[in-house]
């Protein structure tokens, strides 16, 4: 009997064992399956973190990108001048890429550069299909490249801009016919002049220049043939001054010439080359062809008077008197009226 319930026994403890055993494996296979699973969100988790990280930088990146944009657009419209606004650009260039150059230029350089990594390149400044010049780079490394073109095409926006403010300026203050200066801006800069004359103590001088019998040529070729002819006088008159001259269109038939730094000698010398000029002009205006002549007054500051109403009027005076006296030819004001040596 004691043996059957030792083995009895023992098959029971075995049985208890397997079964233990049985479960002891089942719940070790469990938690594997439950590490391998937390192992693979653990994973996901990361894999989201760094693609999070990433967006985060990008977005950054883009933020930095756009508030360099805003920052340099607006300051570059603080400005209405070409230079200026390249000077801008290309610091804040300097800020944000690596570059070792950039030129602003209006035409292509002669030799295309080549497009090797850090070599030279050019851009091409454009706003609506519209050319406006060229940057050319030097030591543009391939990972600013983009980043070069957003801020140049942003640069070539304000470029433009500026480029038309210009243009209007320049409409509202040059005649549209002789594309000399309008009388008002004339009249404007000849006030500033004799400010500066009076404030260096240096001289200055004024012609008044008119054309000789031009109603003629207007009633014998019509209007429109006059018109060239004052348009042609504008360019015979801007070809014989200095880039510091100022020449506009005063009215009519009649032109102006303030000469800064120019005594009466001077004076007489550029008018003569003016009346000379014109003299010597074949003039092509539709089915005609034409020679003109013109009277020029001179007057000079400050002997013959010390505000622009008196240097005007004596120049007046004196080109009345160069008509009186034939035409073509050249009066000057102190050549009848020397000045008071007393004063
Ligand atoms: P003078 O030698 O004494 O100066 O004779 P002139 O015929 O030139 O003088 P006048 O001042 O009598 O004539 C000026 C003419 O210029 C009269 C006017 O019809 C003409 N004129 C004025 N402005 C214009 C313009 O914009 N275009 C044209 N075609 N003619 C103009
Ligand atoms: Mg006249
Ligand atoms: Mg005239």
């Amino acid at each position: 009997m004691v043996p059957v319930l030792i083995i009895l026994t023992i098959a029971f403890v075995a049985v208890v064992f397997f079964l233990a055993k049985v479960a002891v494996l089942q719940m070790e296979q469990a938690s594997d399956e439950d590490v391998l699973r937390s192992k693979e969100t653990y994973q996901k988790i990361i894999d989201q973190q760094a693609k999070a990280l990433a967006e985060k930088t990008r977005l950054e990146r883009e933020a930095a990108q756009i508030f360099t944009l805003y920052d340099m657009t607006r300051e570059i419209n603080r400005h209405f001048n070409e230079q200026e606004a390249f000077n801008i650009f290309k610091r804040r260039l300097k800020e944000n890429i690596t570059i070792e150059d950039c030129q602003l230029v209006d035409e292509v350089p002669p030799a295309p550069p080549m497009a090797g990594p850090d070599g030279r390149e050019v851009f091409v400044l454009k706003a609506k299909e519209k050319k406006l010049g060229f940057l050319v780079t030097q030591g543009v490394p391939q990972k600013d490249r983009e980043k070069f073109a957003i801020l140049a095409h942003q640069f070539a926006l304000a470029y433009r801009r500026i480029k038309l403010y210009k243009d209007i300026e320049t409409l509202a203050i040059t005649d549209g016919l002789s594309a000399l200066s309008t009388r008002r801006y004339f009249l404007e800069r000849f006030d500033e002049e004799i400010k500066r004359a009076q404030a260096h103590k240096i001289k200055m001088s004024f012609l008044m220049l008119d054309v000789d019998h031009f109603k003629m040529i207007n009633d014998r070729h019509g209007h429109l043939t006059g018109d060239a002819v004052l348009k042609e006088i504008g360019a015979i008159i801007k070809e014989n001054i200095r880039e510091i001259d100022i020449a506009g269109r005063y009215g009519g038939e009649e032109f102006c010439v303030v000469l800064p730094e120019t005594d009466l000698e001077g004076a007489r010398v550029v008018a003569e080359r003016i009346r000379k000029a014109a003299e010597a002009r074949v003039i092509k205006a539709y089915d005609a062809v034409l020679s003109i002549t013109i009277s020029i007054g001179v007057s000079t500051y400050p002997s013959d008077g010390k505000l622009p109403e008196e240097i005007i009027d004596k120049a007046d005076w004196s080109l009345y008197r160069a008509k009186s006296q034939g035409r073509n030819c050249v009066v000057a004001f102190g050549m009848y009226n020397p000045p008071d040596p007393a004063s």
